[in-house]
């Protein structure tokens, strides 16, 4: 039986980021990966590089071309005649990144000499791992681990009454496969991966409907900025039903007749395709937990400490399959973290400073605390505001959407919070990382020397404005 320092069970960006640190430390790793890709192939990088971030986003930026072409450039005197949309080469580009990447990552694994197991991967007792080949046929094979890494990542929440055909109704990855634009589209769930799929289809011309259980906007984000978001997006032409909850759905002949209920009664829908956009939910089938004594908590979660040790010396979770947000970067620093720790050093992750980003247009950034929350904390603060139509670059860029928002405690004026909407808000975020990262005030940030014109000199006046010392407003 071969035998490693780690065994890594998934190749998401939480996994492969953990067998890549692993290897680096001089430790023996192999990485077990059930994952198909659309050539009907074993690749690495899980969900986010074959099914999420890294496609949607590819999709993301061809359907804001589109867009421009169609809607911004006249005003910047381009005048763009016959201009024609070919979506399967829009999709065959997005393929390409993704394989480009997926290839990546294969070569960082030889390079570092990881071992890489494609199949099915099982906790055994006594620190063994099998490994059953993914189309069932072969043989299975047995690895001994001195440490188990569990990546398994998350997969789509479905809705009961709701059938994924992958044609009609399909979930987020099928939505990044439609090979022409549908003409109405229902998407169910307005959270972060609603949103950006419905912007997709709703740039490149679908009538895009959304249509979402909660009452209130993007619960997590600030409540001012969400405010400002719903309004954007309803401009541009996302009909967003806040407080309507979707019961069934039936495909017809002609698309599909969604039911859904809100404060007025039951209403029908007819639509051509259905994205269903309820979240995500942690993957641990067929892991063998109860067997092995995992304990897995109410919600599915893998259970974990801080330091992402599970209830099992030497066995570790990371990334969607444990609590905390589902976002790529928050995985691989918890991956990185614990191949550290197996190798003995004292490295942690600090969950107080992970960045969120929305990739609508305007993007929706964030790190830290909302209002909402501190005053749940009863935790007194002060708030800068800075509005983006007050910014040059942004007025250079056509781009006057959004604002940026410095929240900072009342007494130490530490920073708690920073929150964007705005053109580059995924990129201008992550100065607000740094500063929250070193303790940095609002004044520091404020001191900082930000180059004139750019769209962080919204963050620096926002933060000016914490102190009521805004200077272009
Ligand atoms: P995953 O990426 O889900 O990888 C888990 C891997 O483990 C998969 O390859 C799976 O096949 C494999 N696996 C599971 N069980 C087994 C087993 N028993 N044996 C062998 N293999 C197994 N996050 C961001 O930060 N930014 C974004 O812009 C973003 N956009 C997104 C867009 C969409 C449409 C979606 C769906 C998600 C997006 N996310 C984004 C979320 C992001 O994809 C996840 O947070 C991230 O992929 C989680 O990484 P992970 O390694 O924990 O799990
Ligand atoms: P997220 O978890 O951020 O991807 O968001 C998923 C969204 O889907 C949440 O805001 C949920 O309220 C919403 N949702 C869940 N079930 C339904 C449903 N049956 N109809 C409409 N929206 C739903």
């Amino acid at each position: 039986m071969k035998e490693f320092d780690v065994v890594v069970i998934g190749g998401g960006p939480a996994g492969y980021v953990a067998a890549i640190r692993s290897a680096q430390l001089g430790m023996s790793t192999a990485l077990v990966d059930e994952y198909i890709g659309k050539k009907g192939k074993h690749v690495l990088g899980g969900t986010c590089l074959n099914a999420g971030c890294i496609p949607s986003k590819a999709l993301l930026d061809s359907s804001e071309h589109y867009h421009r072409v169609l809607h911004k450039f006249d005003s910047h005197g381009i005048k763009a005649k016959e201009v024609s949309l070919d979506v399967p080469t829009m999709i065959a580009r997005k393929d390409k990144i993704v394989s480009t990447l997926t290839q990546g990552v294969a070569g960082l694994f030889k390079k570092n000499k990881i071992t890489w197991l494609k199949g099915h991967g099982r906790l055994e007792l006594g620190m063994k791992v099998s490994v059953k080949p993914t189309s069932g046929e072969g043989e299975k094979e047995v690895v001994q681990a001195k440490h188990i890494i569990i990546a398994t990542g998350s997969v789509p929440r479905t809705i009961p009454s709701l059938t994924i055909d992958q044609d009609h109704i399909v979930d987020s990855t099928g939505a990044l496969d439609f090979t022409e634009v549908p003409k109405r589209l229902g998407v169910i769930g307005a959270g972060v991966i609603g949103l950006e799929l419905g912007s997709v289809w709703s740039r490149l011309g679908a009538d895009v409907v959304v249509l979402e259980a909660m009452d209130d906007f993007l619960t997590m984000t600030d409540e001012q900025i969400a405010k400002e978001a719903l309004k954007e997006f309803k401009r541009q032409g996302l009909d967003i039903h806040l407080g309507a909850r979707v019961k069934s759905a039936a495909v017809g002949k002609d698309g599909v007749d969604l039911e859904y209920e809100d404060a007025d009664g039951v209403h029908d829908l007819k639509v051509d395709k259905v994205v269903v956009a309820v979240g995500r939910k942690p993957h641990t089938d067929g892991l063998n937990a109860t067997e092995v004594d995992l304990f897995i908590d109410e919600s599915g979660y893998i259970h974990v400490d801080e330091f992402c040790c599970t209830n099992i010396p030497d066995i570790y979770a990371i990334g969607d399959v444990v609590q905390g947000p589902m976002l790529a970067h928050k995985g691989s620093e918890e991956g990185v973290m614990v191949a550290e720790r197996i190798a003995g050093k004292k490295t942690r992750v600090n969950h107080e400073t992970i960045p969120w980003v929305i990739y609508t247009w305007p993007e929706i950034a964030w790190v830290g605390k909302t209002e909402k929350a501190l005053k749940k904390e009863a935790r007194e603060f002060r708030s800068g505001t800075f509005p983006l139509r007050a910014s040059g670059r942004a007025l250079a860029m056509e781009e006057t959407v959004g604002m940026v928002k410095v929240i900072a405690a009342a007494d130490t004026d530490e920073i708690l919070g920073v929150h964007i909407f705005g053109a580059s808000a995924s990129e201008l975020i992550a100065e607000a990382v740094v500063a929250m990262e070193y303790n940095a005030s609002a004044e520091d940030l404020a001191c900082i020397v930000h180059a004139h014109p750019t769209m962080s000199e919204a963050v620096h006046e926002a933060a000016l404005d914490v102190h009521k010392r805004a200077l272009h407003i």
